[in-house]
């Protein structure tokens, strides 16, 4: 079993999640007391959120690609960035590092790609939803036919997941109106929704819809549970 390295903390309430997934995977495969090889830099999420509304976005790819280089002098074998958004920075915590960089996107368009899905809605902060980074590579690489709500409906989503998620609030007025989104996704042809921040898991679960949910937090731990396995990366 390999090392993971995890760079967290982007909320914590999402780090907890990989955490408990990243564990259980272990004692599925493996049982008895077996538990997963982790390296986590967890960091103070108020840096890294004011870098993002001050559009520093060299300086917190910095910070983390610091911290990826520390995950692999520690004996990492492959770094995550735990969250969705901060791979808008994922060529920056890259460069640096020989070990890989599992990219969550990846995680997510190959899972939505086997169950054989081409249009899906995404649900994410304002920055997953509003530029290119993250839509592109699921159409380069795995021609995924992404859409998004609209605006007032993308200002909602970003706000709560700031305001509340991030703080460890689950509200059920928030996740009917999540689902309620999630609705308007689906007549517009979504066959399923990325839940494209971390913590929206923590919300909305797929006992609450019948529309399939891609839960890019589990998904994201999954993929770096079969690399943790695999003869090679
Ligand atoms: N965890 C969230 C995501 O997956 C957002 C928090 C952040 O990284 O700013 O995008």
């Amino acid at each position: 079993m390999k090392t993971i390295g995890l760079l967290g903390g982007m909320s914590w309430e999402s780090t907890v999640l990989y955490y408990q997934l990243l564990n259980e995977g272990v004692r599925e495969r493996l049982g008895g007391l077996h538990s997963a090889k982790i390296l986590l830099h967890s960091v103070d999420f108020a840096e890294i959120e004011q870098y993002q509304v001050n559009g520093q976005w060299q300086q917190a790819g910095k910070k983390l690609a610091d911290a990826a280089l520390g995950l692999e002098r520690s004996g990492a074998d492959m770094v995550l960035i735990g969250t969705n958004l901060m791979h808008k920075v994922a060529p920056l915590v890259e460069s640096p590092i020989k070990i890989p960089l599992l990219h969550i996107a990846d995680a997510t368009g190959s899972a939505i790609k086997s169950q054989g899905l081409e249009k899906v809605g995404l649900l994410g902060t304002r920055y997953i939803m509003e530029e290119d980074f993250y839509r592109q590579r699921l159409l380069d690489n795995f021609d995924l036919d992404v859409i998004f709500p609209d605006s007032g409906d993308r200002e909602y989503i970003h706000q709560v997941i700031f305001d509340e998620l991030c703080r460890g609030k689950f509200s059920p007025e928030s996740r009917q109106n999540y689902l309620a989104i999630m609705n308007k996704l689906r007549d517009r042809g979504a066959e399923g929704v990325i839940l494209g921040c971390t913590e929206i898991p923590l919300l909305v679960h797929q006992d609450d819809t019948d529309l399939p949910l891609f839960n890019t937090a589990a998904l994201h731990a999954q993929y770096a549970l079969e690399h943790a396995f695999a003869e090679s990366l």
